[in-house]
């Protein structure tokens, strides 16, 4: 699939475009802004216009290097997004490790292209901006112009962390290579470091209006275009995909179902994990592993409270099973399919309550 189609923000669309026109534009951009408001779509949209092969106004939307910008196969286009933390080692295994963990992230992203913030643990450390100088330091695939967007910049790698790989990204964006944009961004500019503040030229995105929330919700997510929805995302489109709501009444049912199906034996709980759709994002997979431990803790609860009908021997299992839940989650942090995880705990719970 192609990225959903780019909404709002005119005025600073058409600063950016003059600025490539006089080609005057600064080659580190900080963009900033409310959450969900399009920052990142805005790099997107920058890469577009910079790659664009066809006919002015750029971007044209119908040429190779648009349809392969939205399409997430642009060679020249490099998008990082914080990631899990590699597994100890050799450094260049490391970055190969995160080029893998970004590759993951933009196969989902183009199967399903909406994201919402990623969970908390997740980073840009050193792995990511050593992976980020070596691709800056290879010549442009295509012979123009390299877009690097950097995705929540707040979590970029403190100076103390390693001094070298900060030092080494400090100087990429004191002297980016010719021809090479940079787009950071953050709904956090203060959490920034100053020393990478003070090199971008900040770009500030404001809210969305209300009638270009419902547009791009009527393309993207239909069953949410309503007014009361609108109303709600106060002008984020990010406010509405990764609401808090939305994330846990979804988990909530996939919770029930799972356990249901866990609880009929181990071939239907497989059965049910094999049906399961993929997670557009590893944070709705670890909310449903909570969903599915709360749902044994209050069950251990129950048993052992007033009128509580379940031997202690009951108890302990249905604990450990919160323990092999809890265990789940933490495997779910590393790169580790979530659908071959969820079978394993299928097989784990099932076999807890069979015993
Ligand atoms: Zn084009």
């Amino acid at each position: 699939m192609s990225m959903y189609p780019f909404v709002g923000h005119h005025m600073v669309r058409q600063q950016l475009s003059a600025a490539i026109g006089a080609d005057r534009l600064p080659q580190v951009l900080l963009v900033t802004g409310p959450r969900g408001v399009g920052k990142q779509r805005l790099g997107l949209w920058l890469a577009q216009v910079l790659l664009c092969t066809g006919p002015e106004p750029r971007p044209c939307g119908a040429c190779k290097g648009c349809a392969r910008v939205l399409g997430l196969t642009h060679p020249d286009l490099h998008w990082f997004v914080p990631v899990p933390r590699p597994k100890p080692g050799d450094a260049d295994k490391q970055v190969d490790e995160v080029a893998e963990l970004l590759e993951a992230v933009m196969a989902e992203r183009r199967q399903t292209p909406l994201w919402s913030a990623p969970d908390g643990m997740l980073a840009h450390g050193v792995s990511s901006a050593r992976l980020l100088q070596r691709q800056a330091s290879l010549t442009p695939v295509e012979g123009g112009w390299r877009v690097f967007i950097i995705g929540h910049a707040e979590r970029l790698v403190a100076q103390e962390s390693s001094p070298e790989a900060a030092n080494a990204l400090l100087k990429l964006l004191e002297e980016p290579p010719r021809r090479s944009l940079f787009v950071l961004t953050t709904a956090e500019p203060g959490l920034v470091l100053p020393t990478i503040r003070s090199r971008a030229t900040p770009v500030r995105l404001g809210r969305l209006q209300a009638r270009e929330v419902l547009e791009f919700l009527a393309v993207a997510k239909p069953e949410l275009a309503t007014d009361r929805v609108v109303a709600q995302a106060n002008g984020s489109i990010g406010a509405v995909l990764g609401s808090a709501a939305e994330l846990r009444a979804k988990a909530d049912a996939a919770a029930d179902t799972f356990l249901d199906a866990v609880s009929e034996g181990p071939v239907r709980a497989m059965e049910r994990v094999l049906r399961q759709a993929p997670w557009q994002a590893r944070g709705e997979f670890t909310t449903l592993l909570d969903a599915v431990a709360e749902r044994l803790a209050m069950r251990a609860q129950r048993a052992l409270g007033p009128g509580g009908r379940v031997s202690s021997v009951n108890v302990a299992g249905i604990l450990s099973g919160v323990d092999r839940v809890l265990q789940a989650r933490e495997r779910a942090q590393g790169n580790v399919n979530p659908q071959l995880l969820l079978a394993v705990l299928a097989d784990e719970l099932s076999a807890l309550e069979a015993g």
